[in-house]
């Protein structure tokens, strides 16, 4: 079971996330001020915090600082505005995902299990494998079939991205938000540029994929293609 801790000052937004969560097992704690939340975060150790950036007491990005001075535990940053700049830097000072108001239940809680993923991943440093694909987060290197692959950045991005979902099917306004940070207004074309730059360095086309299988009008999932 995942202990969450949501700080957020806004009663009924609080609530709403209280519940949904301990609707899907987690257990929850919840926190309306920076400070409480920072209290929370020392004495009870939760697996992993929501936090709202704009709080009574104590900006959002100044817990971010605060809490990574002493913490590696993932956060999740709510806000209310679509606003860049204060995104990226809550992601510069240690946040490791966003989600934006208003939202779906349903955002929150696939946040919060990719997020989950990526921390225990990086705790154990396990590589993941796809078939013959092996991707290695920590030391951001992936091989097929044993040989190395040469990827850019967001080409290692993405393909990680997929390999931590392996075999669902991910939208590409997810990929876009993961990837790219660009949760709204980013153009799906810059995924499927890097797609297809990804589906010639595993070899594979648009026309006879292996590992990069479109789905029609939904996105795109990295299948297995040995089994
Ligand atoms: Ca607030």
């Amino acid at each position: 079971m995942t202990s969450i801790l949501v700080i957020e000052d806004d009663p009924s937004i609080r609530a709403a996330l209280e519940q949904g969560l301990a609707d899907r097992g987690h257990t929850v704690q919840t926190a309306a001020t920076g400070i409480a939340g920072l209290e929370a975060v020392l004495g009870d150790r939760p697996d992993l915090v929501l936090l709202d950036l704009g709080l009574p007491d104590v900006d959002g990005i100044t817990i971010i600082s605060m809490i990574r001075a002493g913490s590696s535990i993932p956060i999740i940053v709510i806000t209310a505005v679509d606003d860049d700049p204060t995104m990226v830097r809550a992601l510069d000072s240690g946040a490791d995902d966003y989600v934006v108001k208003p939202f779906r239940l349903e955002q929150v809680t696939a946040r919060v299990r990719a997020v989950l993923r990526r921390s225990r991943r990086g705790a154990t440093s396990e590589p993941i494998h796809v078939g013959e694909l092996q991707i290695h987060a920590p030391t951001r290197t992936a091989s097929l079939a044993g040989q190395p692959l040469s990827l850019a950045r967001r080409e290692f991005d993405l393909l990680l991205a997929l390999a931590e979902r392996a075999g669902e099917v991910v939208s590409k306004r997810t990929l876009l938000a993961e990837v790219w940070q660009q949760a709204d207004g980013g153009s799906e074309r810059t995924v499927d540029v890097h797609l297809s730059w990804l589906r010639h360095k595993l070899g594979e086309t648009a026309a006879e994929p292996r590992y990069l299988e479109s789905v029609r009008g939904v996105g795109v999932r990295l299948v297995d293609p040995t089994t």
